[in-house]
């Protein structure tokens, strides 16, 4: 399972939709999948570029559905304390990724994140970089209101498809943390990332590692022969070799490019209960049943302020410091032409 990876061998088939990023019809079928009991797909490997994706891919409303569904369902396993823990630590990683930035000399004036979650990260770069100016985009009215009013970020409601005109040239870093596995076309996104950029401007992500995923998808269906769980709307399973040549194919180069997170288990209750190698046999999931059943529970439960405000701010300045320096030491990085490891991290400069 570990080591370069190779193309799969199985069923050719003609896919439902051209691969995004090459425009081929001709791919292995790798897996069946079902998104809760919202989609029924397939996940195929591109024959002509190997990228791996679903086929079909999921629509607008079927994500946007799936990830209310998701939300929800992950809200009612995070207490407040675990939610201002993850605050802590993406503060943590953005102080350690602008030290980081900081070393080789760059130094951002105009950052755009892309899906920014609790604006936590940026606000650690901010740390370091304290004029820089943080511009926020998602699909999520809810986030950006967030990001507006705990930081003051500018907020952009857009899919990442869609191209905006105003941003032309705007940025010098584009931050896509946990989000390409997400887009539905990524060649759209990445042209619209070319445009946002100025030339020698900086994109920095991480992605899970696809290929190990797939592959548990992949065990499923040739043991099981049944569809697996789709946990979370992944659509694109990236390896490390291909990733890196769809970024240099869009102009991109790399700066730093690696796998981490050796030990851990990938998280997300699916994976826990289902056997490590293989991923868990779809259940369908009622996704209506979930968002009318639930939502009102979850909206009005208390929602109280268990950590003090002295943990937050000790946190976020004294022993965020002493953290990253020991992460900073401590952290394995692997080449991710060899598919080990849950998250591949790169920071890749454009060249127009
Ligand atoms: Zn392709």
């Amino acid at each position: 399972m570990f080591g370069k990876a190779k193309p799969f061998t199985g069923e050719l088939i003609e896919r439902t939709q051209a691969c995004t990023s090459c425009g081929k019809n001709e791919a292995i079928q790798i897996g069946k999948v079902d998104y809760w009991d919202i989609k029924q797909s397939n996940v195929v490997q591109c024959t002509a570029c190997k990228l791996t994706q679903l086929d079909p891919m999921l629509t607008s409303e079927e994500t946007a559905k799936g990830c209310l569904a998701y939300y929800i369902e992950e809200s009612g396993r995070t207490s407040k304390r675990e939610e201002q823990k993850n605050h802590v630590r993406n503060y943590r990683r953005g102080y350690l990724f602008a030290q980081s930035l900081n070393s080789r000399g760059i130094q951002p004036k105009h950052i755009l994140e892309t899906g920014p979650g609790s604006g936590y990260f940026c606000q650690g770069i901010k740390a370091v970089f304290t004029s820089v100016e943080v511009t926020v985009m998602d699909v999520n009215p809810k986030v950006l209101e967030f990001n507006k009013h705990e930081h003051g970020y500018h907020t952009i409601l857009s899919e990442l498809e869609t191209t905006l005109a105003d941003f032309e040239n705007k940025f010098d870093l584009i931050i896509a943390r946990d989000i390409l596995e997400h887009v539905i076309d990524i060649s759209a996104v990445l042209k619209n990332f070319r445009t946002y950029l100025n030339s020698g401007g900086y994109l920095h992500f991480i992605t899970p590692n696809g290929h190990e995923d797939v592959w548990k998808h992949h065990l499923a269906f040739i043991l099981k022969n049944e569809p697996s769980e789709l946990l979370i709307n992944h659509v694109n399973y990236f390896d490390g070799h291909g990733l890196r040549s769809l970024l240099n194919r869009n102009s991109f180069n790399e700066i730093e490019y690696y796998t981490y997170k050796l030990k851990h288990y990938r998280r997300g209750k699916g994976w826990k209960v289902a056997n490590k190698l293989m991923a868990a046999i779809s259940t369908k999931k009622s996704s209506d049943e979930f968002i009318n059943k639930t939502l009102p529970e979850t909206e009005s439960a208390p929602k109280v302020d268990i950590l003090n405000k002295w943990y937050l701010k000790t946190n976020l300045k004294f022993i965020t410091r002493l953290v990253v320096w020991y992460q900073h030491t401590n952290l394995i990085k692997l080449n991710p032409d060899k598919n080990v490891g849950h998250e591949i991290y790169g920071l890749f400069r454009l060249m127009k």
